[in-house]
């Protein structure tokens, strides 16, 4: 076997699959990440809150067959597994839904969800959808959460790509320290920013912000609107005609802003997710409530209003939170704030996004975008998994899987 290390780009969850998956395997390998933290997407951090929240991933979905579920175990972590009794309440416009009412809401949901997965045609998703009359906001802002985006945007049949078990579990100590956690031990640069990947005979040539190492075989993990933008200059080949493409498979628009509260209104003392529609609003606002003794409420946007919220800046996102939370309850919720916070992956240059769906007749592109032969310069990633696209576990497993084949290739 050569000395030579395969070089991961990326210390994300996909990367740090890949990590684990050299290191299985005995083949060398060195992870380089821009950032000056390990993570990406997975992040659990204070950021002047009371408690640690999660600014990315958060949630084991598909937890009954999710592999992050046994590193959550064996590391400690956690989680919640049992379903709770009521965990949605809906507020519609001047009052709180009833409980018939809110079965309806549920029930308008689940159908929106069962037609696009039915549906196997690669248009907007909202070609397909079914009239969801009162909970057409509801449905319309939980499209965009599971998309990542504006529905609009959005193939159907790309969408329902994705297996999904409906066992979701979030993750109490949180889902950023569990992936970080993961990496300990690892062999990780963190501050080092590739720059150009140039394939040739019998590997590469990576150049970073701190000099060239060579490589047998190269993994990168970059989102696709970081590959998309040019961030890393790929030499003539398929690598780099693949990296053209990418556009295809964009990432959207996904933020979170977290109130923490002194107390939970009673309202909701009872439930996980408040949906808030609001006269005038085409698209509800989502709150997911944090029980426990630093209670929390963290309202999640998507979309093309998201994105307008964003680029207005934290102060926006916030107002335009704490203006639903304040048609719900009335000003009273406003002393129970105690501090507000905001993710930005929009902005952060490493990330520029949420997570990755296909455009509209772009299916079959991503389908096949996995499997296309790029010889010893390979992509891994959230958009690289076949059927859990868009999340960590399907970033994890991509790494794994695809470092498990160069691993083959290159010894
Ligand atoms: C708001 C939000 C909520 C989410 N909620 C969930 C959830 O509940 N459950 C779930 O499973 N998933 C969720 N996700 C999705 C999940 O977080 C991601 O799919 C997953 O973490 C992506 O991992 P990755 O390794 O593919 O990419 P990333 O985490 O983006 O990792 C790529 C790494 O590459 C680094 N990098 C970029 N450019 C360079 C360069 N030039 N040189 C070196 N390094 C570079 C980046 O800094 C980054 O660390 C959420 C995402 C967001 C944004």
């Amino acid at each position: 076997m050569s000395d030579t290390p395969i070089i991961i780009v990326g210390a994300g969850a996909a990367g740090i699959g890949a990590a684990l998956e050299c290191k299985a395997r005995g083949v060398p390998y060195i992870v380089l990440e821009a950032a000056n933290r390990v993570g990406g997407r997975a992040y659990t951090a204070a950021a002047g809150l009371p408690a640690a929240w999660d600014h990315g991933c958060h949630w084991l979905h598909c937890a009954d067959v999710n592999p992050l579920v046994e590193w959550a175990d064996k590391l400690g972590a956690t989680y919640r597994s049992q379903d709770v009794a009521n965990p949605f309440q809906v507020w519609d416009g001047g009052a709180f839904a009833d409980a018939q009412g809110v079965q309806d809401y549920g029930s308008a949901i689940d159908r929106a969800f069962e037609t696009v997965e039915a549906s196997g045609l690669d248009v907007p998703i909202p070609d397909v959808l079914p009239d969801a009359g009162r909970w057409e906001p509801s449905v319309k802002l939980i499209l965009a959460l599971m998309a990542g985006d504006d529905a609009t945007g959005v193939s159907a049949s790309a969408y329902a790509d994705y297996v999904d078990t409906e066992h979701d579990w979030p993750v109490l100590s949180g889902c950023g320290a569990l992936i970080t956690a993961m990496a300990q031990g690892l062999n990780i640069r963190t501050g080092v920013a590739v720059k150009a990947i140039h394939q040739r005979e019998g590997g590469a040539i990576v150049t970073t912000d701190q000099g060239d190492l060579e490589a047998s075989g190269v993994i990168v993990t970059a989102s696709t609107n970081v590959l998309a933008r040019g961030a890393i200059h790929f030499a003539p080949g398929p690598a780099a005609d693949l990296v053209f493409q990418l556009d295809r498979v964009p990432c959207g628009i996904y933020e979170k802003v977290a109130f923490a509260m002194d107390a939970l209104p009673d309202e909701i003392a009872q439930t996980r997710f408040l949906s808030v529609q609001q006269s005038g609003h085409d698209m509800a606002t989502n709150f997911q409530i944090m029980h426990g003794d630093a209670p929390m409420m963290l309202c999640h946007m998507a979309g093309s209003y998201a994105h307008a919220l964003v680029m207005a800046g934290p102060e926006a996102m916030t107002d335009y939170a704490r203006g639903a939370l304040i048609d719900a309850f009335g000003t009273r919720i406003e002393d129970l704030i105690i501090a507000t916070a905001t993710t930005d992956w929009t902005n952060d240059p490493l990330v520029l996004g949420s997570y990755s769906h296909a455009l509209p007749g772009s299916a079959q592109f991503r389908r096949d975008m996995i499997t296309r032969d790029t010889g010893r310069v390979v992509f891994a990633g959230e958009a690289f998994s076949p059927n859990w696209q868009a999340t960590a576990h399907g970033a994890y497993a991509s790494g794994r899987d695809v470092a498990g084949r160069m691993a083959a290739l290159v010894s």
